[in-house]
C-alpha cells in the first residue's frame, strides 16, 4: 500500500468517524391515541387530512425544557395527552407536546422519537420541523452548557447531511418570524405563545457554525 493510499484511508476514517453520533433511543410513548390526536391537530390546526403523520424535515428548532433536571423534562414527553397544568395550549389540542432529541447537561444526546414523524413542539411549524430540546432554562434563565451546545453543533451537523431538505434552523423564540414564509401552517391566527428559549446567545453561537436560513433572512 502506497502512503498516499494509507494517508487517504486514514482521511476518510476520519470523516466517517466524524458523522458517527452517539444518541441515546429513551423513547416516549407513541401509541394509537397519539398517533390518531396528531392527525387530528393536522387536520384542525394545518386543515389537512393525512393517512400518516410523517414530515418531510425542512427546519430544526431549538428549544430549552425550562426544567433543570433530565427524568423530570422527559415525563413532560412521555404520555400521548397533555399535563393538565397547561391550560395554554390546551385548548388548541389535547395532544402532549413531545419533541425528537434530548440533550443533558453533560452533552448526552436522547432520541425520543423517529425523526421523521411529526410532534407538537412549535407552533405553525410541526409538519416540517425537527426539534431539539435542552435540559434547563428553569424560570426562563440562560443556563445551557458548553457541552450542551457541543452536541447541538454535533447534532444539526448530523441531520443536514442525512436531509437535504434542512436549509432553516431557528430558536422557538424565533417561531413567529416564520408566519410569512412557506414553512407555515397554523391556520387559527390567535394560536401563539411568548417563548424565550433557548436564549439569543445560545443561538448566536449555534448558528456561527452554520450556514442555514433563519426566517428573517
Ligand atoms: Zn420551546
Amino acid at each position: 500500500m502506497t502512503s498516499a493510499v494509507k494517508v487517504y484511508l486514514l482521511l476518510t476514517m476520519c470523516s466517517l468517524n466524524s458523522f458517527a453520533m452517539d444518541i441515546v433511543q429513551k423513547p416516549i410513548i407513541f401509541n394509537q391515541l397519539r398517533l390518531q390526536l396528531s392527525k387530528e391537530y393536522i387536520s384542525k390546526h394545518y386543515e389537512q387530512d393525512v393517512d400518516d403523520i410523517t414530515i418531510i424535515p425542512r427546519i430544526i428548532v431549538i428549544h430549552w425544557t425550562a426544567i433543570d433536571d433530565l427524568d423530570a423534562s422527559f415525563k413532560r414527553f412521555l404520555f400521548p395527552t397533555l399535563p393538565l397544568d397547561r391550560p395554554d395550549i390546551q385548548k388548541a389540542s389535547s395532544l402532549n407536546v413531545s419533541t425528537h432529541f434530548m440533550i443533558d447537561t453533560d452533552g448526552t444526546i436522547y432520541q425520543l422519537m423517529p425523526e421523521t414523524t411529526m410532534a407538537r413542539h412549535v407552533i405553525g411549524l410541526n409538519f416540517s420541523s425537527i426539534g431539539i430540546e435542552n435540559v434547563g432554562g428553569q424560570g426562563n434563565k440562560p443556563n445551557l452548557s458548553s457541552a450542551q451546545l457541543q452536541s447541538n453543533k454535533n447534532l444539526i451537523l448530523y441531520l443536514t447531511n442525512k436531509y437535504s431538505s434542512i436549509n432553516y434552523l431557528i430558536g422557538h423564540s424565533e417561531y413567529t418570524q416564520c408566519e410569512n414564509t412557506s414553512l407555515w401552517l397554523e391556520k387559527d391566527k390567535n394560536y401563539r405563545t411568548i417563548k424565550y428559549d433557548p436564549g439569543d446567545d445560545f443561538m448566536k453561537a449555534l448558528r456561527s457554525n452554520f450556514n442555514l436560513k433563519t426566517c428573517h433572512d
